[in-house]
């Protein structure tokens, strides 16, 4: 049963689904011999359908959200988990995203199942900062990198002022802002309180972790360990 619930574990279906799999030959070596219930090979030697296996937890990925979709995983609407295999939503621990971006929200979205680093990633008190790629409305007007750095900002509906966030102005109406902590519609909401208006956000990084160029929307592939030690 081993076989069968490392399968479960790893999102490749419900136990009886993967059962199936097994009595339809789906499961095998690396040469190509059925696996039944009862065989364990090394992990490296399994494969599913001809694929190799998803590393069993602590797994990471880093994925280019698009606009338009949700980072949740019970949103009827359309969500990250429908541009993701399927596995990635079953798996248990499940992949979940490191600081949910807004729905029309783009860019840089670490997902893992290691419960330690996304506590670290997405804490205040660990300061990992998050940067965005901002486009504006109207044209900024000059005030607003006093106003984020100053630790005072604080937003409407809440009374604990914001930490310190630095400003780049990019031109008249782009800029990019790095936050510290990640409050709800956090970067929407500090325009909005500057008389401003966000048009487009990108998440363009998370600690020293830039999205990489050839990372296109909707793909999405594995972060290495250097990548995570840049990230936190
Ligand atoms: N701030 C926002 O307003 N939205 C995001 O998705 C992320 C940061």
């Amino acid at each position: 049963m081993k076989l069968v619930k490392l399968l479960a574990n790893l999102g490749y279906g419900s136990r009886s689904q993967v059962e199936r799999d097994l009595r339809k030959g789906h499961v095998t070596d690396t040469v190509g011999k059925v696996l039944g219930e009862r065989d364990f090979p090394p992990h490296a030697e399994i494969r599913f359908k001809g694929e190799p296996l998803d590393a069993p937890a602590p797994l990471t990925i880093l994925f280019h959200k698009p606009d338009g979709y949700t980072c949740s995983t019970d949103d009827p609407g359309d969500t990250i988990y429908d541009l993701l295999p399927n596995r990635f939503a079953l798996r248990n621990p499940v992949l979940s995203p490191v600081g949910r971006l807004d729905k029309d929200t783009t860019g840089m979205l670490l997902m893992t199942d290691n419960g330690q680093l996304l506590h670290r990633l997405i804490s205040p008190k660990h300061h990992v900062p998050k940067t965005y790629r901002v486009t504006l409305d109207r044209p900024i007007e000059g005030h607003e990198k006093d106003l984020f750095a100053s630790g005072e900002l604080v937003l409407r509906g809440e009374d604990k002022p914001l930490l310190p966030a630095t400003m780049e102005v990019l031109g008249e109406k782009e800029a990019t802002i790095t936050l510290e902590e990640g409050r709800y519609h956090q970067v929407r909401r500090m325009f909005a309180a500057a008389g401003n208006h966000v048009v487009a956000l990108k998440r363009i990084s998370i600690g020293n972790l830039a999205l990489p160029d050839d990372l296109a929307e909707g793909e999405w592939r594995i972060v290495t360990e250097e990548e995570i030690r840049l990230a936190s």
